[in-house]
C-alpha cells in the first residue's frame, strides 16, 4: 500500500477522541506491520481502558537508542456534517489532496512513518526504531501517559524523537507548555435583599479575576527569544443558581500558556499570592485552587544536532509552534524531540480537513532519510 492508501484506512476508523476508540486503529497498525514481516520487529498493543490503546513497535537492534518515530491516531470531533463536502470518514482525494478528518493531524503523518518503517525491510539497521502511535492527544495525552506509567516507553529510550504534527515540513524545536486551574470561591448563601448576611462568590471571582490581568502584565516582562512571554487568562466562569440567591459557589477556569522560564508551581504560587492578598483585604474570601491539567514547554536548542539534521534534510530553518504537543513528554524522558510533519495546522480541526498529497509523499522520503542517518551510518 502506498502512504495515501494507509492514510485513508486510518482515516476510515472513527477514533474522535473523546471518546477514543483508538484500539481498532492500533490494531490496524500491529497487523499491517506484522504483514510486513520486518526482522527484528516486536509490536505491542497496548490497551489501556475499554476501546482504547496505543501502539509500540521496537525494530532494530534495541541495546543501542535509535530514533523514536510518533503519532497520536485519535481526531477531534467532527461535531455538525454541516460544511463537510464529503464525510469526513470517508476520505476522498480530489486535485491532490486527501480529505478527511485527521488528514493533516495526524493520521496522514502516521501513514507516512509506518511508510519508513517498512524500508527497514531493506536495511541493516545499527540502532534501534522506536514506533509509537498514541491514543487521547487530543484529551489531554492520556494514552502517552499511560505507556510512560507502564514503562512501555522509558528514559533513554532513543537518542533522537521525532513527532509527526502537521509543520507543513517544516522544523518546530519550541512551544510554549500549558497549565489549567479551576479555582472555586466558596461563600455564603443569603437572601438577594440581604446582600450583607452573605458572602457573594461571584464577586469575589470578580475580584481575583480583575488581579489576573496585573500577573499577566508582570509575565510579560520575561520574554523567551523564541516563544515571547507566558500569557495566563481565564477563560470559563460558572456560578449562581437563582436570581435572587446570593451565590455560595463560582468557579472559573485559569489557562496559562507558559514559556520555560515559568514551571506550573510558579504560577500556582503566584495564584496563591493574590490569594492571600486579596484575603488580606475583603476578609471573607475563601478558593481553592487546582490544576487539572499541564504540560511543559518543549525547547530544544537552535543548535541541537538532531535539529541541525532535520533542518538539513527540508532545506529550511526550524522555528517554533503556537500550539502544544506530546513532544514535553518525551523530554523529560530524556528523548530531545521535534516536530516535523506533512499538513498545514491550519487544516488541523476545520470542516473538510485534508493534506496535500505530494507532502505526504515528501514526509514518507524525509522519514525515510531521518531513519537511514540516525540508525543505519
Ligand atoms: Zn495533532
Amino acid at each position: 500500500m502506498n502512504v495515501e492508501e494507509i492514510a485513508s484506512q486510518l482515516i476510515s476508523m472513527q477514533t474522535e477522541a473523546p471518546p477514543g476508540n483508538e484500539e481498532e486503529c492500533a490494531a490496524y497498525l500491529r497487523d499491517y506491520l506484522l504483514d510486513q514481516k520486518i526482522e527484528n520487529c516486536e509490536v505491542i498493543l497496548h490497551r489501556f481502558a475499554e476501546k482504547r490503546a496505543n501502539l509500540v513497535a521496537r525494530i532494530g537492534p534495541m541495546g543501542q537508542a535509535g530514533l523514536l518515530l510518533s503519532g497520536h491516531i485519535d481526531v477531534v470531533p467532527v461535531g455538525s456534517l454541516a460544511g463537510w463536502d464529503s464525510h469526513p470518514f470517508e476520505p476522498k482525494i480530489r486535485e491532490g489532496k486527501l480529505y478527511g478528518r485527521g488528514a493533516a493531524d495526524m493520521k496522514g503523518g502516521v501513514a507516512a512513518i509506518v511508510k519508513a518503517i517498512e524500508s527497514t525491510k531493506n536495511l541493516q539497521l545499527k540502532r534501534g526504531i522506536v514506533f509509537v502511535a498514541t491514543a487521547g492527544e487530543e484529551i489531554g495525552f492520556d494514552g502517552l501517559r499511560a505507556l510512560i506509567r507502564d514503562k512501555q516507553i522509558r528514559e533513554n529510550d532513543a537518542l533522537f524523537g521525532v513527532i509527526g504534527e502537521p509543520t507543513n515540513l517544516r522544523v518546530v524545536r519550541a512551544h510554549k507548555g500549558g497549565t489549567l486551574f479551576r479555582i472555586t470561591f466558596h461563600g455564603r448563601s443569603a437572601h438577594s435583599s440581604r446582600p450583607d448576611l452573605g458572602v457573594n462568590a461571584i464577586e469575589n471571582a470578580a475580584r481575583f479575576i480583575v488581579e489576573l490581568k496585573s500577573l499577566r502584565n508582570k509575565l510579560e516582562d520575561i520574554k523567551d527569544p523564541d516563544l515571547g512571554s507566558s500569557v495566563i487568562s481565564s477563560t470559563i466562569i460558572k456560578g449562581g443558581v437563582k436570581e435572587n440567591v446570593i451565590p455560595a459557589s463560582c468557579q472559573i477556569i485559569v489557562d496559562c500558556r507558559r514559556i520555560p522560564s515559568h514551571s506550573d508551581k510558579y504560577i500556582l504560587s503566584e495564584l496563591e499570592q493574590i490569594s492571600n492578598n486579596l484575603k488580606a483585604s475583603y476578609g471573607s474570601f475563601e478558593l481553592t485552587i487546582e490544576e487539572i491539567f499541564s504540560s511543559d514547554a518543549l525547547n530544544t536548542p537552535k543548535d541541537h544536532p538532531l535539529v541541525k539534521m532535520a533542518e538539513d534534510l527540508v532545506a529550511e530553518e526550524s522555528g517554533v509552534a503556537p500550539y502544544g504537543t506530546e513532544a514535553p513528554l518525551y523530554q523529560q524522558l530524556g528523548i530531545p524531540t521535534i516536530i516535523l510533519g506533512p499538513g498545514s495546522v491550519e487544516q488541523a480541526h476545520v470542516i473538510n480537513e485534508y493534506v496535500e498529497i505530494k507532502q505526504l509523499h515528501r514526509a514518507e522520503i524525509i522519514y525515510k532519510e531521518l531513519v537511514k542517518r540516525v540508525c543505519v551510518k
